[in-house]
Formats: structure tokens, sequence, C-alpha cells
């Protein structure tokens, strides 16, 4: 870790055509640090004249940009890559302060993930085949248009730059707008894709509300693409607001993943796997494995390995190198939480035990955003903890009988993002993992790799981001036909 100063990015004002405009004076958001419930800085919160100046800037760079050869656009690419890398301690640094992520994970993952996302879309663009011939049919693959790219607060740079990347690279223009939460790693972010030299008006900033901006650049005629990252509730507003103008939706949301761990995997490294997975970023993951299907006679002893890993889980400062985990972002998600908490341990009467943590704040800790890091075992498959996204340090441990209960337990849900299977039978974990109703599963806990598709069934979303299949999304497929 180095010994950096903190100093903030710009927050004062909108990237537009290249310039930064000061906003006309409407809405600010205090921007608060979730370790200590410290005031960071004031965000200006664009409105709707504001959306419109940079949906304009948009408009007016596109044609230049989607002519601009691949060479050129791929060289700008791996400018900012660089200047990514140079970046790379400062944006894991700016997490942190914004949404609490503990620090040494900043450098490990939330950094990592964004630099993972550049070079798989250069691998991509490599790879991808932009034209073929059919017969006398020419398939020729356009950018899609102008893109409003809105995105959460859980991982700031990966989601910016899952969506930047290959938006950049198909030849797009976009506004951006992060998350009110974690706008100062994706204003850092804006000021390397300016410093990288992408020209004016292809890459467009704004930090605002949901309701408010990120509504009006899905309402907008001259947006042509929106690509939501976020809750399934903030989805639906989007594609309801881009339903007028027909727009292409592209949604990745929420997620309440199942991880089975079938009867002859190895019951104890499996499921202090599935703890440190599921509570991972202080289980803010739209992937996070919060439930975890065990056999029921392996049950308490499944609650009693989870129990002896969580208490050795250090919560506290995330600046701090000892910390495990840190608090979650704001207020606002502490009380959902807690909530939670609150409706699993209510329903103990009828199956739910609590295994450990509780509501409240850890011992010690008197102000900051954190959530003792929570267990239930013998839970009901059809109760709130099992069936609604927590999004924090809650897992939720439910029993099953045999193969196939599991898997209908696992597909049990309005959500299909991703699954887990355990198994020291390969042929067993593939016919498993075959029957998931969702996008994407991890066998025994394998790697994730910004080459991979991601994105959801159901309730989860529409369309496929990372690498080759991100690129494809930001495209338009047309056919030439008589070409030749
Ligand atoms: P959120 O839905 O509150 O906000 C996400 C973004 O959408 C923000 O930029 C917000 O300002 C914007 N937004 C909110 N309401 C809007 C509206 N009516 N119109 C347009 N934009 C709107 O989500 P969050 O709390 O920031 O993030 C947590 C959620 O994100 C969780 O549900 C999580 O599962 C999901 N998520 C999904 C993925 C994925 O890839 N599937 C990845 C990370 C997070």
């Amino acid at each position: 870790m180095t010994d950096f100063k903190f100093p903030l990015p710009r927050h004062d004002a909108f990237l537009i055509g290249g310039a930064w405009v000061a906003p006309r004076g409407g809405e600010t958001h205090t921007l608060v640090n979730p370790a200590d419930e410290t005031r960071i800085a004031d965000i200006p919160m664009a409105d709707e004249a504001e959306v419109n100046a940079a949906v304009a800037a948009a408009t007016a760079a596109f044609d230049s940009w989607a002519q601009t050869p691949l060479a050129e656009r791929r060289r700008l690419l791996v400018r900012l890559l660089d200047l990514y890398n140079g970046a790379y301690e400062e944006l894991a640094e700016l997490m942190t302060r914004e949404m609490g992520t503990v620090r040494s994970f900043s450098s490990s993952a939330q950094s990592w993930v964004g630099q993972q996302h550049l070079e798989a879309t250069l691998r991509a663009m490599d790879g991808f085949v932009w034209e073929e011939s059919r017969g006398d049919m020419r398939l020729i693959r356009e950018p899609v248009g102008v893109c409003a790219l809105i995105t959460p607060w859980n991982w700031p740079m990966n989601q910016l730059v899952v969506k930047v990347a290959p938006a950049l690279a198909a030849g797009c223009t976009m506004v951006a707008k992060p998350s009110e939460f974690s706008p100062l790693s994706s204003l850092r972010f804006a000021e390397l894709v300016v410093e990288a030299g992408i020209p004016p008006g292809v890459y467009n900033h704004i930090t605002g509300s949901g309701p408010v901006a990120g509504s009006a650049l899905s309402r907008h005629p001259d947006v042509a693409m929106v690509s939501i990252t976020g809750s399934t509730r903030a989805g639906i507003a989007v594609a309801r607001d881009a339903a007028e103008t027909v727009k292409r939706v592209h949604q990745e949301l929420g997620g309440k993943s199942a991880n089975i761990i079938l009867p002859d995997a190895d019951l104890r490294a499996r499921v202090i796997e599935g703890v440190e997975t599921c509570f991972s970023n202080c289980g803010q993951a739209c992937k996070a494995p919060a439930r975890m299907l065990v056999p029921h006679d392996r049950m308490d002893e499944a609650a009693d390995i989870a129990r002896a890993h969580v208490e050795t889980i250090r919560v506290g400062n995330p600046m701090d190198a000892e910390t495990g985990q840190g608090p979650v972002v704001n207020a606002l998600q502490y009380d959902r939480i807690q909530d939670l908490i609150q409706a699993g341990i209510d329903q103990e009467g009828g199956s739910a035990r609590l295994v450990i943590g509780g509501t409240g704040r850890p011992d010690g800790l008197n102000s900051g955003y954190y959530i003792r890091p929570t267990v239930f075992s013998h839970t009901d498959p059809k109760s709130r903890i099992a069936t609604e996204e927590i999004f924090g340090p809650v897992l939720t441990i439910i029993g099953y009988e045999d193969e196939d209960e599991a898997i209908r337990i696992a597909n049990d849900t309005v959500y299909g993002l991703s699954g887990y299977v355990q198994s020291a039978d390969t042929e067993r974990a593939r016919r498993v993992a075959r029957r998931l109703r969702c996008g994407t599963v991890f066998i025994n806990n394998a790697d994730w790799t910004a080459d991979m598709p991601f994105g959801g069934y159901g309730q989860s979303g529409n369309g496929r981001e990372h690498g080759e299949f991100g690129l494809a999304d930001f495209t338009e497929l047309k056919a030439v036909l008589g070409h030749g």
C-alpha cells in the first residue's frame, strides 16, 4: 500500500464536450465517508438541462468517433490503460474513502478489475469479427450510437470500465452517470479519459441522481442505448423510461445466487470459501453466493464451520491492514440490512436459526456503517432472508434432501445472475451447472475472468458484459445485400 495523501479529483463540475463545466447551481449531494460518517465533499447533481447538454455533446461527437479508424481507437485505449495503471493506487484509495471497501481489497480487486476490463476489451477488439461476407451479403458491426452508462457504487471501477471500454472500442459516444455514492473514483477516471486524448464529446461525465439525471438520460430521444448496472428496481425504471423511444436497454441487475455444496464436496473447505466469497466487499456484490445449500444431515456441521470462520473476521476501519470487513456504503444500506437481519431473527420461531451476528454494530464500533457479519442456518427457502437481495454480510444456509431438490431451490428465485456448485466429482458438478438457470456458474470456485460473458437470466437483467460479449452489445448489425 502506498502512502497516498488523498487529493480529491475535480468534483465540482461536469465533463461536457471535453471541458469541465460548472453546474448551474442546483442540488448537491453530500458524500460521507462510511467508515466514520464524516463529510468528504458536496457533489453537484445534474438537472435535466445539464443532462441535455451532455447528450448534445455526445451526439455532436458521434459521427467523427464512429468513423475513427479502429487502430486509432485502440491506440487511445492503450493510452488510457497506461494512465489507469499509473493511477491504480489513487483509484483504490478513492474507492475506500467513498464506499468503505477494505483498502487492501481496493488494490487487489477493485482497481485490478478495471484494469482487467481494459485489457480484455483490447483483446476482444483484436479478435472481433467487425465485418464478414456471406455470399453477396456483407455483415457489418457498427456502433449503436450515443450511450447512457449508469452505474452503482459497489464496484465503482468494475462497472464503469466494463461499459466505457467496449463503448469506446465500438465507436460509441457516451454520457456516464455513476452512482452519487461513489463519484470520486469515477471522476478521477474521467480525468484520465481526458488525459488519454479521447476526443472532446466522446466521453461525457455527469454526477447526478437516478430519478433526475438517470431518468432524463433514459428518456432522451438522442440516446440510442442505456446500459445500467444497479438494482432491479432501477433497471425496471430505466426500461420504462426508455420504452417510448425504443432504445436498446442493457441491464445488469440484482441477484440472490445459490452455492450448492454437494454431499461429496469437502464440507469444511467449501463452507469457509463460501463464507469468504459471500462476505467479500462486505457482501456488496451482485453475484455474492448469499444462499448456501447443504444436505439436511450436514446442516449443523456446516453452521458450526461457518460460525468458527466468521469469528475470525475482524470488522473495523477499512484503512487498517488487519481489517477483514469494513462498513457498508451508507446509512440507507445499513438500515436495509438491519431490517433484513431482524426479519431473519423474527422468524427464528419458524425455522431460521441465528448462528452468529445479529442487529446493531459490532462491539467497540460506535460510528460508521458497520454490520455484524451474520449467518442464519436452517433457513426456510421461501423466507425474506432467503429470497431478497440483502447486499450485506449476511449468509443464509438452506438444507436440501437430494440433488434435484438442491437444483429446484437454487432456481426458485426471480433472479438468475450466478450459481456455484461444489463437488469432488467433475461430471456431477457439470451436470448440476447445466441445470442452473443463471448467467454464470462457478464450479469449485473457479477463478473469475474478464473474458467470460457476465449477465443474468430473469430479473437479473438482459445482455452480457465483459470482453467480446460486451463489445458485441455496443454494436448494431447491418446487412448490406448486393455488396459483392
Ligand atoms: P441503484 O439501483 O440504487 O442505483 C444504480 C444506479 O442507477 C445509480 O447510478 C442510480 O443513480 C441509478 N438509478 C437509480 N434509480 C434510477 C432511475 N429511476 N432511473 C435511472 N437511473 C436510476 O443500485 P445501487 O444501490 O447503486 O447498487 C446496488 C445494486 O446493484 C444491487 O441490486 C446489485 O445487485 C446491483 N448490481 C448488479 C450488478 C450486475 O452486474 N448484475 C453488479 C453490481 C451491482
